[in-house]
């Protein structure tokens, strides 16, 4: 695998062991603006590295440094995510710019670098993230065209298999039992997410991010029955997963 060098100023040091591996798209208009914006000491931000459309790999920042990728935001109750993380950037114009479909060429060496990132590292599966799951009230990438299944199927974080809820599905406005439930499983799996209250906006946007990633096809927010059977399909293989650390 070849990596270009295309060094940042933009990172400091690390004040937690590396854990997670936080997936993100450019959002802009093309990868050169992207890679001169995350080399911009102005712009404050980075990214250990960007995969480029055709599959090109750069590297802007040393992987023991802390690069500035993922914001505020919280993973597994970790407020800090830079300080524990390595960030991907994958060129793609987004939300914003008629999110692309990434080409093979690209998804090819997301795999590539994922997998020798979490061969060097003690990164577990659940661990693997989008910036959408840390950040749900404000990001939405990589977003819903990023194939997810397809990295887990290849050893690149995790994939459900649909398990009986246990709690029935919920909606915005609703609160009791069921929502409570509902908290308690996204809580379990990662989310930066309270444990008691309505279904507001911020679990909506959580539930959101969770459809975003596994079920791609109808991001509506409400915990329908679907959404519900992969939660908890997720939240069993993400137990098994840390029970084992
Ligand atoms: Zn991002």
């Amino acid at each position: 695998m070849q990596v270009i060098k295309h060094a940042s100023p933009n990172f400091n040091e690390r004040r937690l062991p590396l854990s997670m591996l936080v997936l993100h798209y450019t959002g802009m208009e093309t990868g050169e603006a992207a890679i001169e914006r995350l080399a911009d000491s102005d712009a404050g931000v980075s990214a250990h590295y960007v995969v480029e459309e055709t599959g090109r790999i750069i590297q802007m920042v040393a992987e023991d440094k802390r690069a500035w990728h993922a914001g505020k935001g919280v993973w597994r109750g970790c407020e800090d995510v830079n300080s524990a993380s390595i960030g991907i950037e994958i060129v793609n114009g987004g939300h914003d710019f008629g999110l692309p479909d990434y080409p093979e060429a690209q998804i090819v060496a997301v795999l590539a670098l994922s997998r020798a990132i979490l061969s060097r590292h003690p990164i577990a599966a659940c661990d693997v993230i989008g910036h959408s799951d840390l950040a749900p009230d404000r990001k939405q990438d990589p977003g819903e065209k990023f194939p997810w299944k397809r990295l887990a199927e290849n050893g690149v974080g995790l994939w459900p298999d649909p398990a009986p809820a246990g709690f029935a599905p919920s909606a915005p406005g609703d609160d009791g039992e069921a929502v409570e439930a509902l908290r308690q499983s996204l809580f379990e799996i990662g989310y930066g997410v309270a444990r008691t209250g309505a279904y507001d906006d911020a679990l909506k946007s959580v539930v959101l991010a969770f459809q975003r990633r596994f079920r791609p096809d109808l991001l509506s927010g409400n915990a329908d029955e679907e959404t519900c059977v992969l939660i908890e399909g997720l939240r069993r293989k993400v137990t098994s997963v840390t029970s084992k650390r």
